[in-house]
């Protein structure tokens, strides 16, 4: 349930309704917004009983929240949300490029795409320094070393970073070196780290799992800002069905859909999803006319050698012709 308040209610009104929600067993979450002020009621099983609350110094009204996510929702905060990290606003303006390799691997590879990207227009740069890699025995990343690698590209470039967290135990070591903190599609359900990621002080980036839903993408969400870091930016990367030309399908469809359900802004990887470069630029082209936030894009200036995902990875030349291809959509 959402305790919504009058416009002029002050602070300390505010601040009585949540004790008085505190009081009945649950808690109260403030949601302050530019149109109105509203708690938000969690922990609840069933109905709340709201006599108590309206009749409140600064109370409006109460609505009932229908969505098993509730901090998440935008039946709880109607008004889409950006996220602004440095300069970089995600959400609510221009799609935001985050380009570079599926993994970091070595100082002059992370240097030589980082500006390439940054010279294409690119504002974030990717690359995993922890790899989640379906096999044992394929490269797992240079670790912390990697990361080092990436605070250097940020210095050099100005690029902001985003760069995956693969479990609790790297979490922080990659809350210090990045700007946006990744949680793959493989740990989209595990709770533990994303209860962990809502400690963080940085935006997390979480990307859908091959075989999730969208309410269980928001639920997943739901526990990250449950935990009390509200900033995550939600990631459409393909998903699993019996169409095999490409390595997973990418579902357009759930960029309007996540519109429609939540005010988190929602970005798609088209590499991930199409396994193919030749696929890039057109599913990039669709993720923007449908209303996608940003592109997260694997690029790498010599894919044939790449450690990781070389495959999908665009020449720097047809990124800049993505970028093209996009100012051209959005302008
Ligand atoms: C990645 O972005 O490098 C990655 C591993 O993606 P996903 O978690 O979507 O498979
Ligand atoms: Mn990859």
């Amino acid at each position: 349930m959402l305790v919504v308040m009058k416009n002029d209610a002050s602070e300390a009104q505010v601040q009585a309704v949540i004790q008085e929600i505190e009081g009945m067993g649950f808690r109260g979450v403030p949601m302050p917004g530019s149109l109105r002020t509203a708690v938000c009621i969690l922990g609840n099983q069933g109905p709340v009983d709201d006599s108590r609350l309206l009749v409140m110094e600064g109370v409006k009204e109460t609505i009932p929240v229908t969505k098993p996510y509730k901090l998440v929702s935008r039946e709880t905060q109607p008004e889409s949300m950006a996220i602004v990290v440095g300069d970089v606003k995600i959400g609510q303006g221009r799609p935001v490029m985050m380009a570079g390799p599926c993994a970091v691997e070595s100082e002059e590879q992370a240097l030589t795409i980082a500006r390439l990207v940054k010279k294409g227009g690119a504002e974030v740069f990717r690359g995993g320094a922890f790899k989640p890699r379906t096999s044992p025995y394929s490269f797992q990343g240079l670790g912390e070393e990697g990361l080092k690698i990436l605070a250097k590209v940020r210095q050099e470039t100005g690029l902001l970073i985003v760069t995956e967290a693969t479990d609790h135990t790297n979490l922080e070591l990659v809350e210090k070196y990045a700007d946006i903190i990744q949680i793959g599609a493989r740990n989209m359900h595990n709770y533990s780290l994303l209860r962990h990621a809502g400690h963080a002080s940085k935006p997390v980036l979480l990307k859908r799992s091959f075989a999730a839903t969208i309410e269980e993408l928001l639920m997943s969400a739901e526990y990250i800002t449950s935990e009390g870091n509200n900033q995550v930016i939600l990631c459409e990367r393909g998903i699993r069905t019996f169409s095999d030309n490409t390595r997973n399908t990418l579902d357009l469809s759930a960029i309007p859909a996540i519109k429609e359900a939540s005010h988190l802004p929602i970005i798609v990887d088209p590499s991930h999803a199409a396994g193919r470069r030749d696929y890039v630029i057109p599913l990039s082209k669709g993720a923007i006319a449908v209303g996608a936030d940003g592109l997260l894009v694997e690029v790498h200036h010599d894919p044939t050698h790449a450690l990781s995902d070389g495959m999908q990875s665009l020449y720097p030349e047809q990124f800049t012709e993505l970028m093209k291809e996009i100012n051209n959509l959005i302008r």
